[in-house]
């Protein structure tokens, strides 16, 4: 894995343990050499991830649109920002660019980006690794509904594990090198989309 993308809050939201959790990503970013890609602000947990990595002498690549570049929302110091003309290209980009996903905390566009790329991994559009850092219990009701969707017989439960979920930076980047070391090694994928 080189590159990893990270969708997230572009508020800081009130609870200092998804501030933590941040730099707990970061460090291990750095640790396995891994390029973040993101949506490219500068504030919230947004900026946050991207600074503490940027502190280091990591790789950060920005992509964002040409409106938010506009109102001056980019992150002045990434290694690379790439400004583009709307959202669905925004997201098109960080899904190609990158070769796992995963969401700290956020909001509706921490969701929207979430769900279109685990959807898509559902319907075999690629096979990258996509999880959720459950940070301090914040995804606790989100996964219980997904839970629901398997109950309810709107999701098979194969379709639901695509979703790696943990509440530690560290295991879930684990999870994801393991995943991706197995199917290089054509060793069976099971809960990855077929
Ligand atoms: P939210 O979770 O609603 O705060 O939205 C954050 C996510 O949506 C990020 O992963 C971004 O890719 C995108 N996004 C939403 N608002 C912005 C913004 N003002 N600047 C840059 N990206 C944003």
């Amino acid at each position: 894995m080189n590159r990893l993308c990270v969708f997230m809050g572009a508020q800081l939201g009130i609870n200092p343990s998804y501030r933590n959790a941040v730099q707990e990503l970061a460090d291990t970013i750095l640790k396995h050499r891994l390029t973040l890609v993101y949506g490219g602000a500068r504030m919230g947990l947004m900026g946050q991830l991207a600074n503490q990595v940027l502190e280091k002498n990591g790789k950060v690549i920005g992509v964002i649109t040409e409106d938010f570049f506009q109102q001056g929302i980019a992150h002045p110091e990434l290694t690379e920002l790439c400004i583009v003309s709307s959202m669905s290209e925004r997201k098109r980009k960080m899904a190609e660019m990158s070769d796992g996903f995963v969401a700290l905390p956020g909001g509706l566009g921490t969701l929207e980006e979430l769900f279109e790329i685990l959807n898509a991994a559902k319907i075999g559009l690629h096979q990258k690794p996509v999880g959720l850092l459950n940070i301090d219990h914040y995804f606790n009701r989100l996964i219980e509904f997904i839970d629901q969707m398997v109950k309810k017989g709107f999701l098979m439960v194969e379709q639901k594990n695509i979703l790696k979920v943990s509440e530690n930076p560290a295991d879930l980047i684990f999870t994801f090198l393991t995943l991706l070391n197995s199917s290089k090694r054509g060793e069976s994928t099971v809960g990855w989309a077929k």
